[in-house]
């Protein structure tokens, strides 16, 4: 049966001229089976991080217009060699910018979300037998400018395509085999697991567990568009995130870990009502996302407030917090980014007790200290010291079994 298919691939798997006519294989046998494709693309390699280093080394804060203006443009060379490499081979392609589609977004520069996706010109270009090669990571907004979709973003861009054009599937090729019980290049003995619910994919990606962007989960779960995060490196069926009443479900299904954050503490500010609220307000208005939060119990009327957020927004969040703690008579601020993250994450361990104590067992049997502790229905978080994140992963894939598919 013919199938329309969005496939995207990530940057290693278009790193180089030798990597573009791998992918190209991959395009060429999918539409020899006799399906309908659509191309989405990312920067080759570390084309992305090298343009981030340019912006930077000219403007430590860059003007965020001009920065998406240059950062989007790594998407375009990639689509570009793609549509001639393509082409080289008698496949009809073509390559075409968000803009040229009209990909809408709102206008949050640097992390975009898409509002439109217009698609009578692709349906047209399909109905003429022509693969579409657009680039991932990019919109416009309103005004006409360029608008990028924050880090990872190609995916939610192929998943955004896979929506509006009603595709089959929207499959997601990576350099790694598919979604693991965590990250295979931190634990040797992660597992693929062949399937996921959005749920549970939802919170490894909310958590750091980068191989899908957070916003293309969302974006797949709302609408419900099967995703399926495959190799281009390898062959093999990947994983199929998608939701279904039957599916088996684990206790934990996976681990996830993120060293990318920083840890701000506002030390003796009073504790009365409404303080939380003074602290975090500011930030949030400065568009900066805060993760866990952790407020100390006060032995003397104060009281020390502790959260993480984003490397990146560290230095911002520091020179917000200076002002409100001085407003409020606090004290000094502390910002530490030698820290991790490391969340172990389940839809089965709703109604099981006894998870968080074992999960704290295992750190304590590992010595690893834990800084800061927050959990969900259905995840539990630690934040620890960087440099024992990779050794509280495998301690932890190890305790809850993770290796074995205890399901079957
Ligand atoms: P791409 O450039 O293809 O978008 P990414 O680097 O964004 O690739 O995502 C793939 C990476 O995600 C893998 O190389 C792997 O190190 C990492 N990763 C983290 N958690 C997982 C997980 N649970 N399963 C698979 N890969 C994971
Ligand atoms: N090239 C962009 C990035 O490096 C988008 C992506 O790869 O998904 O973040
Ligand atoms: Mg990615």
């Amino acid at each position: 049966m013919e199938k329309l298919l969005v496939q995207k691939f990530g940057g290693t798997s278009v790193a180089d001229a030798g990597r573009i006519e791998v992918v190209a294989d991959i395009i060429a046998k999918t539409i020899s089976e006799g399906h309908k494709v659509v191309v989405v693309l990312s920067a080759m390699g570390e084309e992305t991080d090298r343009l981030i280093d340019l912006a930077k080394s000219i403007q430590t804060e860059p003007n965020l217009r001009e920065y998406d203006a240059l950062v989007s443009t790594g998407e375009q060379i990639s689509v570009a060699l793609m549509a001639m490499v393509l082409g080289k081979r008698n496949l009809k392609a073509k390559s075409y910018t968000a803009y040229q589609l009209g990909i809408k977004t709102n206008k949050m520069h640097g992390r975009a979300r898409i509002v439109d996706v217009k698609v009578e010109k692709l349906i047209k270009q399909l109905d003429k037998g022509v693969i579409p090669v657009i680039t991932g990571f990019q919109g416009m907004n309103e005004e006409g400018d360029i608008t990028t979709l924050g880090r990872g973003g190609s995916d939610t861009t192929g998943v955004a395509i896979a929506v509006a054009l009603q595709a089959d599937e929207c499959q997601i090729y990576t350099d790694v085999d598919g979604v693991f019980t965590t990250d295979p290049r931190i634990c040797p003995k992660a597992r693929l697991l062949d399937q996921i619910s959005f749920d549970e994919m939802l919170e490894l990606s909310s958590t750091g567990a980068e191989v899908l962007q957070l916003r293309a989960v969302e974006y797949a779960s709302k609408h419900d568009m099967p995703i399926r995060v495959l190799s281009s490196f390898s062959e093999g069926e990947g994983t199929l995130v998608e939701e279904k009443e039957d599916m088996e479900r684990p206790v934990i299904s996976g681990i996830s870990s993120i060293d990318t954050e920083a840890k701000l503490t506002v030390r003796g500010v009073p504790d009365l009502p409404g303080v939380a609220a003074k602290i975090l307000g500011p930030v949030s208005d400065a568009g900066i996302d805060v993760d866990v939060i952790v407020q100390n119990i006060s032995a003397d009327n104060t009281t020390d407030f502790t959260f993480t957020v984003d490397q990146t927004d560290a230095s911002s969040a520091e020179e917000i917090l200076k002002e409100t703690s001085e407003s409020l008579g606090g004290g000094s601020i502390e910002v530490d980014d030698n820290i991790a993250k490391v969340s172990v994450v389940g839809r089965g361990m709703r109604g099981q007790s006894g998870i968080a104590s074992k999960m704290f067992q295992a750190l304590a049997d590992h010595e690893i200290n834990i800084l800061m502790i927050t959990t969900s229905e259905i995840k539990i978080s630690v934040v620890i010291q960087k440099d024992l994140m990779e050794k509280a992963v495998n301690a932890l894939h190890d305790t809850f079994q993770l290796d074995k598919n205890l399901d079957t």
